[in-house]
C-alpha cells in the first residue's frame, strides 16, 4: 500500500510520553491514540470499529489504573501475571474491569491466570495450554486466547516460529476452556519501519493462510499487533487489536528487557 509506506515508527520517542496524572490526561491521551488509529484505518480503507484498543498498564501503580478506569477503560493489559493478579485483587470493587494477560506465562502461574484473566494473548506451548485448561476447568471458567508467533526471527522473543503454528492450532480443539481468537506478535524492535512492517505482514499472511485449514472450533479472526511505537503500521497491515501502554499512561522508566527477560537491554536505551 504505497501511500502509507512512509508511516514511521516512533520507537525513539519513549521519553516523549508525559506521565498521565489526571482523568483529563487519560481522556486526552485516549482520544489522541484513537485519532491516530482512525487515521491509520482511513489510510488503509478500514472500518475503525474493526480495531480494538487494549490499554497496557504494566508497571503503573493502582491509582494510575483507577484514573484510566475513570476515563473509560474497561480492559487493561498486563505483561506479568503476579503483578496483574495483585492489581486485580486490589481493584475488585471495579466489577466491570477486565484483564488481559499479554506476556509469557510459566505453567506454575496458570492457576492465577485462570482465576482472574478474561484474555491471554501469549499462548505458545501445549504445556501452558494444558495447565490453563486444567485450572480453568477447576474454576468453571473459559479464557479467550491468542497464539503468540515470533515474526521477527529473534531468538530472544517468545512465541512459536511461524512454521510450527499449523500443528499447534490443530492440537488446540482438545482444550475446551480455551477460546482461540487469533494470533499475536511483537514486531522487531527497530526504527526501520519497513522491517517492522514485514513482521506484521508475516502475521497477517500466516493468519489468512491458516484460516482456510483451521479446525472447526479455532477462530482466527483476530490479529493482535502494534504498540505505542508502531500501532499505525500494524493497523495498516490488518491489526484488529493494538496493545498501547506508554502513549496512554506515559513513558515507563524500566527498559523492556525487564519484561522480556531474555532480551538484550541494549535494544531500548533508558530515556
Ligand atoms: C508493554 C507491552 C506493550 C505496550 O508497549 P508500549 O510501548 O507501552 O505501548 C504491548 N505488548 C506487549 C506484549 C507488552 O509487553
Amino acid at each position: 500500500m504505497p501511500e502509507s509506506s512512509h508511516t514511521q515508527t516512533r520507537r525513539n520517542q519513549h521519553g516523549d510520553y508525559p506521565q498521565a496524572v489526571s482523568v483529563e490526561d487519560f481522556r486526552r491521551n485516549l482520544a489522541a491514540v484513537r485519532a491516530r488509529m482512525d487515521a491509520a484505518c482511513h489510510r488503509a480503507g478500514r472500518d475503525p470499529t474493526g480495531v480494538r484498543l487494549l490499554p497496557v498498564s504494566k508497571t503503573k501503580p493502582e491509582p494510575s489504573l483507577r484514573l484510566a478506569y475513570a476515563a473509560g477503560c474497561r480492559v487493561l493489559g498486563e505483561n506479568k501475571v503476579q503483578e496483574a493478579f495483585g492489581k486485580w485483587d486490589a481493584m475488585q470493587d471495579l466489577a466491570d474491569l477486565h484483564w488481559s494477560v499479554i506476556g509469557h506465562l510459566q505453567t506454575n502461574k496458570a492457576r492465577l491466570v485462570a482465576r482472574f484473566a478474561s484474555e491471554f494473548q501469549a499462548l505458545d506451548s501445549l504445556r501452558v495450554a494444558e495447565a490453563l485448561e486444567r485450572r480453568l476447568q477447576a474454576e468453571g471458567r473459559a479464557l479467550d486466547v491468542f497464539v503468540q508467533v515470533n515474526t521477527s526471527g529473534e531468538a530472544s522473543k517468545y512465541g512459536l516460529p511461524p512454521e510450527d503454528v499449523p500443528a499447534f492450532l490443530n492440537a488446540l480443539p482438545a482444550f475446551h476452556a480455551l477460546r482461540v481468537r487469533g494470533l499475536m506478535t511483537l514486531a522487531l524492535f527497530s526504527s526501520e519501519s519497513e522491517r517492522v512492517r514485514q513482521c506484521f505482514v508475516l502475521l497477517r499472511t500466516l493468519r489468512d493462510r491458516l484460516r482456510q485449514s483451521a479446525p472447526a472450533r479455532i477462530a482466527l479472526d483476530e490479529l493482535s499487533m502494534g504498540m505505542s511505537g508502531d500501532f499505525e503500521i500494524a493497523i495498516e497491515e490488518g491489526a484488529t487489536v493494538v496493545r498501547v501502554g506508554q502513549a496512554i499512561f506515559g513513558a515507563r522508566h524500566l527498559t523492556d528487557s525487564h519484561y522480556w527477560p531474555d532480551e538484550p537491554s541494549s535494544k531500548e536505551p533508558r530515556p
